[in-house]
């Protein structure tokens, strides 16, 4: 039976676009640690990360106290191209569970990147053209993140150059194509073209690349053009505050019509998105307003919350970014080749990892062939073909759905619905033919990605 009053799509007008982000820090309690420079393992500074990241950008990295920051209106502006975003209910899939939770879901694919990325690409591109560069160097695995920084350089005219991981670089010429068409240069990584790539590519010939490495080579090369800077699609707290553009706007069209969540849901790969999602709520949580389940999803074939150590380590494999302590399985850690690409990284952002150090929020792994399944239940009730890494948060949401059948509980669920799949048909493809299989790293895996920790002396 669908509620009369409540739409099954929540639309926000133009006008309840968030004016701010909200730096969820300000409220923590425990704040997260400060990043350390791989050079002198001490606290690292503005000076020393402003060759590498923009000015305003490395401000809002290192700030733990302001609790909003002011959207600029030219990223405002191209927001509106895509957003408010709809908070969709999911009347259909309540009916075909038989649940009697009330599920929602927060959708990030309306935009032609297909990801919730663009909320940060855009942002990012517009301090670099504010301070005046001349362009960007990023990596990208999948490749959500090259395309939708790709499409905020085009829009600013910055130039943007993409490392992609070899091995998508190839399997993955759609995406590559949406790059260049909105004018990226994109080369596969490890390349020549860097020191940290020959280094690699010396050490181990004929590798297809990872995200770790990747991103070694877009630093580099960001460090030593003149003009260039480097960005990044996830992990680092300047992200996360950009993504709470979808918590805030989740929080408003909940508040609308006076619905109360119960359990909160989002995928984990770096942990932006999940990170701006939850946000408004956990602040609540920590000033003891009202409380919330939490639950971040991970693959079980990189399980960085849930077998991960929290310690100081370094964000890219080439280990020249700077170490953040985090939930880490060792920027050594190579995971297995899983069709959820953006979920392949070893880390977990800062603040995502105090919170769930002091007990604040969940983590659980599924496996991969159980999450197609979940998208595929999906999209056949709800339209949307769910991208891979968003299904994690969609079957942890079934899941939960499932049990309040079994105890008839009524709660209400909202799950991060991250983007589209259209350019994982591949994948899908493996698990139509049944041939998708499971993995999960053994434990000497798990203690080889340690052994690759800094060893520090804290
Ligand atoms: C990159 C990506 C993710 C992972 O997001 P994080 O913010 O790094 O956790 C999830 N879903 C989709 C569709 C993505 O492109």
């Amino acid at each position: 039976m669908i509620e009369e009053k409540i739409p099954y799509k929540i639309y926000l007008s133009e006008n309840e676009l968030p004016r701010q982000w909200y730096n969820l820090r300000a409220d923590m309690i425990n704040k997260p640690a400060p990043l350390l420079n791989p050079k002198t393992m001490k606290p690292i500074t503005k000076e020393e990360l402003s060759g590498v990241f923009c000015d305003e950008l490395i401000d809002q990295e290192l700030d733990e106290n302001t609790p909003y920051f002011d959207i600029p209106t030219p990223i405002r502006d191209f927001y509106k191209m895509f957003r408010p975003a709809p908070l969709i209910r999911a009347y259909c899939l309540e009916e075909k569970l038989g649940t009697p939770a009330k599920i929602y879901y927060k959708f990030e694919g309306n935009n032609t990147s297909g990801s919730h990325k663009l909320n940060s690409a855009i942002a990012q591109a517009y301090y670099a053209k504010e301070q005046g560069l001349k362009g960007v160097t990023t990596e990208t695995g999948a490749g959500q993140w090259g395309t939708a920084l790709s499409m905020a350089s085009a829009y600013f005219g910055l130039d943007c150059k993409v490392y992609m991981v070899k091995v998508s670089y190839e399997q993955k010429p759609f995406r590559r194509e949406v790059m260049r068409t909105y004018g990226a240069s994109v080369t596969p990584s490890p390349s020549m073209e860097t020191e940290v790539g020959r280094k690699i590519l010396e050490k181990f010939p004929g590798t297809t690349g990872s995200l770790g490495c990747a991103i070694s080579e877009a630093v580099e090369k960001a460090s030593t053009t003149e003009g260039y800077r480097y960005v990044l699609g996830s992990v680092l707290n300047q992200v996360l505050l950009h993504q709470t553009v979808i918590g805030l706007e989740t929080k408003a069209a909940l508040d609308k019509y006076n619905v109360k969540a119960d359990i909160i849901i989002g995928c984990a790969g770096g942990g932006s998105n999940l990170g701006g999602l939850i946000a408004p709520f956990m602040r609540e949580k920590i000033k003891g307003v009202r409380d919330y389940r939490i639950i971040a999803v991970e693959p079980e074939s990189c399980p960085s919350f849930t077998r991960g150590k929290y310690t100081y380590d370094y964000c890219d494999t080439g280990m020249i970014c700077p170490l953040a302590k985090m939930y880490t399985l060792g920027s050594g850690f190579i995971p297995a080749a899983t069709h959820s690409g953006g979920l392949r990284y070893h880390g977990m952002n800062p603040i995502l990892s105090q919170l769930y150090d002091d007990g604040l929020m969940e983590a659980v792994t599924v496996k991969q062939t159980e999450v197609f399944a979940a998208a595929q239940e999906f999209a056949r009730v709800e339209g949307i073909l769910p991208a891979p890494e968003s299904s994690h948060a969609i079957k942890v949401a079934i899941d939960e759905a499932l049990k309040c059948k079994e105890t008839g509980e009524e709660k209400t669920i909202v799950f991060g619905l991250t983007g589209t799949g259209y350019f994982d048909m591949v994948a899908y493809q493996r698990f139509n033919d049944g041939k998708m299989t499971d993995y999960a790293p053994t434990d000497e895996e798990i203690e080889k990605g340690f052994a690759s920790l800094p060893n520090l002396d804290l």
